[in-house]
């Protein structure tokens, strides 16, 4: 079943070169492990409209959408207030994030803030995905036409915890027919990207259900090949078939 898994990462020092965007490639291989794939990844500004159409859109697109950043406790963080009033509801305090909020900072030995406070703030009707790595929890909230929307916090470290703790496990109990995909590498050296692709088009290198992706730097190509596990000797073929195409220029 082909599923539509979009990721919106919100934060404007991510457009302005401050921030290298890490989620897309957290979630990305995260998925694929887990025999899914990412369909789209948009970065957008910390500005209401904006996340309001982005998540709009992707809601029209998507099965699951993954919005990322802006739910801390500073006057910038502002995904919460743009998604309340985009999907018309309230914003309530999460009693499972006030108590790991609360543990938090005890255990640091610290009072908790009304404005630390702002971070247990969830929207009504979402389930607290409580944050092994950090205060501000995640959200997963079901949408009608069944439509899921995880909201998660924007440190990476963070966002990767509630990734593993809470969106992997449900998505594996979701999606129980994916397959992870098979794949083998192999890299070449001291020839070109146009060259290997002349020759495979010379041999008429073309192998049925095995995806072909070029990954070119450093001098040297990374040629992955990947299929369903349905499709492993057509892999194994291609594989071997590519290795006697490519022999002396293999690394
Ligand atoms: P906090 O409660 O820590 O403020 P938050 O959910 O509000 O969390 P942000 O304020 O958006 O998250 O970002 C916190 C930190 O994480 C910032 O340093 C930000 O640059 C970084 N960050 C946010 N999104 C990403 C991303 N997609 N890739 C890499 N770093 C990110
Ligand atoms: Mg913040």
């Amino acid at each position: 079943m082909k599923t539509n898994i979009e990721l919106i990462s919100i934060g404007s020092e991510l457009l302005s070169g401050r921030t290298l965007n890490s989620h897309a490639q957290t979630l990305g291989a995260a998925l694929v492990k887990i025999g899914l794939r990412l369909s789209r990844d948009t970065t957008i500004p910390d500005e209401i409209e904006t996340i309001q159409s982005a998540v709009r859109e992707a809601l029209e697109r998507v099965d699951v959408a993954v919005v990322s950043g802006g739910l801390g406790p500073t006057s910038d963080d502002i995904t919460r207030d743009a998604l309340a009033g985009l999907l018309n509801r309230r914003i309530v305090m999460s009693q499972p994030g006030m108590d790991a909020l609360r543990k938090r900072y005890a255990e640091r030995g610290r009072a908790v803030s009304p404005a630390a406070e702002r971070q247990a703030l969830i929207l009504e009707g979402a389930e607290t995905l409580v944050n092994s790595a950090g205060a501000a929890p995640g959200e997963r909230l079901e949408l009608p036409g069944n439509k899921m929307l995880f909201i998660l916090p924007g440190p990476p470290d963070e966002f990767a915890a509630v990734l593993a703790d809470h969106i992997i496990p449900w998505l594996k109990g979701q999606f129980k027919d994916a397959v992870a995909l098979e794949v083998r590498v192999l890299t070449t050296q001291g020839i070109g990207e146009s060259d290997i692709v002349t020759r495979l088009e010379a041999a008429n290198f073309q192998p049925l259900n095995v995806t072909i992706g070029f990954y070119p730097g450093g001098g040297k190509v990374e040629i992955r090949l990947s299929a369903s596990r349905a499709h492993i000797a057509a892999l194994e073929t291609a594989a071997l078939e590519l290795r006697g195409l490519l022999g002396d220029s293999l690394n």
